[in-house]
């Protein structure tokens, strides 16, 4: 996974897709790999992402899995986030 994000920025549908583990797990890793490429200077890397209903960008989220809902209409047609490594 490491490796996939350091060439590309994926979502985790993609990376559930490209590695055959369910994305419920891809979230549970990227908590891990962002710990291990913490250690080694890089960082992983939440790319700012939208509400489908009403186009509030998501900027600084902190978490890695894809928020249920949007904070600002409530209803929950909220784009995936991609991940990269820089
Ligand atoms: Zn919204």
């Amino acid at each position: 996974m490491i490796g996939l994000l350091s060439e590309q920025s994926m979502n985790g549908r993609e990376l559930s897709k490209a590695l055959g583990i369910r994305e419920r797990e891809v979230y549970d890793h990227l908590t891990h790999i962002a710990r291990s490429v913490a250690r080694q200077g890089k960082r992983l890397t939440i790319l700012p992402f939208q509400c489908m209903a009403c186009g509030y960008e998501f900027k600084e989220r902190r978490r890695y899995t894809p928020p249920g809902r949007c904070p600002h209409c409530k209803k929950g047609h909220v784009e995936r986030p991609a991940y990269s490594i820089t």
